[in-house]
């Protein structure tokens, strides 16, 4: 049987914001599997939060994945992935989505694909427009 996709129901924290630094944008993101801050030392909320890594979902006539929708997709960044959460573990979770407003993983918004459509459906949505404040991928 196919993998069913679950749209963004499951996360991966991979990066972290300490907030023990100071008000946005003096935070401090930092990597890392535990959510330990590299510069205090401190973990867990409201200081430590998780920053959701949201990947491109992208239709592909070709891809390993099938949607709920009964299409073909395949993750922006990872084109070979065949499954999104392994399981419900938070060190498995794994979150994509269609929609590329809601796409945060840097890998999968630097894609010349996503650049692409992201320009076109910029264009399309309201001329000029942003249409959300993503890592400012397209200026
Ligand atoms: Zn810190
Ligand atoms: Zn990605």
């Amino acid at each position: 049987m196919s993998p069913t996709i679950e749209i963004a129901t499951a996360v991966k924290y991979w990066q972290w914001r300490c907030y023990a630094h100071g008000r946005p944008p003096r935070y401090h993101e930092f990597e890392s599997d535990a959510g330990v801050c590299d510069l205090c030392g401190k973990s867990g909320r409201p200081q430590v939060q998780p920053i959701v890594l949201i990947h491109w979902q992208r239709a592909d006539e070709k891809g390993p994945l099938t949607g709920q929708d009964g299409r073909r997709y395949s993750i922006g960044c990872e084109p070979k992935r065949e499954y999104l959460a392994l399981s419900r573990l938070p060190q498995h979770h794994y979150a994509a989505t269609p929609l590329l407003q809601k796409v945060t993983c840097p890998s999968c918004r630097g894609l010349p694909l996503f650049q692409q459509m992201w320009k076109a459906l910029r264009n399309l949505v309201h001329p000029g427009m942003r249409i959300v404040d993503g890592p400012g991928c397209c200026d």
